[in-house]
């Protein structure tokens, strides 16, 4: 009957008496069924037959051969009207046929989607042939399209709520029963559920660990003025360039969750494995970015690195080059409590006691403030190292599991602009490495010459772009002009491990010049209490020997610069 209408109301109407019929205990398979499948999406698991496979069952539950099979496919041109079709000629002249209840359909199913290895083939074809033999010529129709794939009723899981709310509960119950499905994004367990205890059942519902939660997604505005004038008092959170990661934890047994609710554990063995030492309760549900790193200089690398994670070998390796850190910020459950309808300021204490931080496993960097000037220096902090912006959110906001709120606002910039000409630095100090660079240099901090002052300002952290080779020489090339503080002639916010005297020139590049409040190149001049920084820099392996540092790139030359770059993006 489903089968017939492509109108949702009648559809629905068919669904709702469909669940009234079900027995309790089967509820949950019956939802599953009715849309093609097994278990929720997040599972993983697909029936998957091949064609060929499938009609191999069809031959020998009928007793024809497979090129009598096949034709009958042919004729048809779909699978399931052909085993209907072959199946009532043969079922006439049958004895006996058992009645077939929907659990035999399921766990035949079940078996099926689960037998692999060695010979599970033929074990595949056997189960599903046996399942046919039992089946009436309708029943088989449908088998048969689920098994490869093809039930495509079309039934979203609106109209399955929709049909459930009707059900078990009154249409008012609609909402919480949805809200229960954003919980746990399983619409069996919602069905089971309501089936038991009707909408008392769905009142005490919550998440739970295995299941993922519908994230919360933000809205955009395009100042920070606006977003302050909705929100007021904001936390103001660096928004990381990553992948969004729901994180399960029960006992050592943890799961991860892409943003479209997939399994994605196998991806993110380092994260895992931050999970397991570093999340210090037993039953969790926390989320946050993850961002791969250089693990050299442990700067933020963008999005882009993470894809090499989407693939099913070579992970160890991906995960050795470019490991990821966990930038954590929310706490959706922990030891048995759902924690979603408390305000964040409170889920945000919760998550901060139950993590130890490390480098790799911290909560993202944040604010508290109704100050826009405060923010959009916050803002431009986020970028220059690699955020994309920052997302505000409402203090008392509870999570809004499945929506897009207006409690969530991110702060984008508007344009993409793009940094076209190389520029000379000169090396005023060097930071320690860490990891593969342990014992030599990890980043260069580089300056500019500000023509008019006579100094040299800083401009960037330059750790990229070097070869091996190159590393092992910069103590050795630059021990010449090592300091024991930093130079009278340098301007640095940010302290070296060692200074040095502003003498070598070197080209580099990056990707864009953004307003920092970190570096004094060209302080206050585009904004106050903001130099001009530059976004993902590297060394272009051009050493400037014929430049002295008074020949670098000036102050001047960066603000224009900065501001044709503007310019071409406007
Ligand atoms: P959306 O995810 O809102 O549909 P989108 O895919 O275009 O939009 P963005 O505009 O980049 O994504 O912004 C939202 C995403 O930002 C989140 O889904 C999350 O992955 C990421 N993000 C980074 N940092 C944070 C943070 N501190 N809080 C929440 N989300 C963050």
């Amino acid at each position: 009957m489903i089968s017939a209408t492509t109108k949702r109301l009648e559809m629905t109407d068919h669904l709702v008496n469909l669940f009234k019929s079900t027995p309790g205990d089967v509820i949950d398979k019956v939802v599953y069924l009715t849309q093609g499948k097994l278990y929720p999406d997040f599972a993983g698991i697909e029936i998957g037959m091949a064609e060929k496979m499938a009609l191999r069952a069809l031959a020998m539950a009928s007793g024809l051969s497979m090129h009598e099979v096949k034709q009958e496919l042919n004729r048809k041109g779909d699978i399931g009207l052909a085993a209907e079709n072959l199946l009532k000629t043969k079922k006439q002249t049958a004895l006996h046929k058992r009645e077939l209840l929907v659990q035999d359909v399921y766990y035949a199913l079940d078996r099926i989607a689960g037998t692999t290895g060695a010979g599970s083939v033929d074990m595949k074809v056997r189960t599903l042939s046996g399942l046919l033999s039992d089946a009436g010529p309708v029943e088989a129709k449908y088998i048969m399209r689920t098994v490869t794939g093809k039930m495509r009723l079309g039934i979203a899981d609106m109209t399955i709520l929709d049909a459930l709310a009707r059900a078990f509960a009154s249409k008012d119950a609609r909402r919480a029963i949805e809200r229960a499905y954003n919980l746990t994004s399983d619409l069996g367990d919602v069905a089971r559920a309501l089936s038991r205890e009707g909408i008392e059942g769905i009142k005490e519902y919550h998440s739970k660990v295995g299941r993922p939660v519908r994230m919360m997604l933000a809205q955009r505005l395009e100042r920070a003025g606006e977003i302050v004038e909705k929100l007021g008092k904001a936390i103001c959170e660096w928004k990381y360039d990553g992948e969004r990661i729901q994180i399960h934890k029960f006992g050592d047994e943890v799961s991860l969750f892409s943003r479209r609710l997939e399994n994605i554990t196998g991806q993110y063995p380092d994260v895992a494995a931050l999970v397991r030492h570093n999340l210090k309760v037993n039953e969790a549900i926390i989320e946050g970015e993850c961002v791969a790193v250089d693990p050299d200089t442990g700067t933020m690398l963008p999005f882009q690195q993470l894809m090499h994670r989407r693939r099913k070998y070579g992970i160890e390796e991906a995960a050795k080059k470019f490991p990821a850190h966990m930038y954590l910020f929310d706490a959706l459950l922990v030891e048995g409590e759902d924690l979603t309808q408390k305000p964040l300021i409170e889920r945000r204490v919760r998550l901060r006691d139950m993590i130890a931080e490390t480098n790799g496993f911290r909560l993202v960097y944040s604010l508290i403030s109704d100050n826009v000037e405060e923010i959009e220096t916050f803002f431009e902090s986020a970028i220059e190292n690699g955020c994309e912006g920052l997302i505000l959110k409402d203090e008392d906001s509870i999570y809004q599991a499945g929506a897009r709120s207006w409690l969530w606002i991110k702060l984008k910039r508007s344009f993409q602009s793009k940094m076209i000409e190389p520029i000379d630095v000169v090396i005023v100090g060097a930071l320690m490495g860490r990891g593969r660079r342990s014992g030599s240099y990890g980043a260069l901090l580089v300056a500019v010459y500000d023509h008019e002052r006579d100094v040299f300002p800083t401009i960037t952290k330059l750790g990229s772009g070097f070869t091996d080779e190159d590393l092992k020489n910069l103590p050795e090339i630059l021990s010449p002009y090592r300091l024991e503080h930093k130079h009278a002639r340098v301007e640095s916010k940010l302290e070296a491990d060692i200074w040095f005297e502003p003498a070598l020139v070197m080209e580099m590049i990056g990707d864009e010049l953004t307003l920092s409040p970190v570096h004094p190149c060209a302080y206050n001049e585009i904004r106050e209490n903001a130099g001009i920084a530059v976004r993902f820099p590297r060394f272009t392996h051009r050493w400037r020997k014929d430049k002295a540092p008074e020949d670098a790139t000036t102050v001047d030359e960066i603000v224009d610069m900065y501001k044709a770059q503007l310019k071409k993006i406007g």
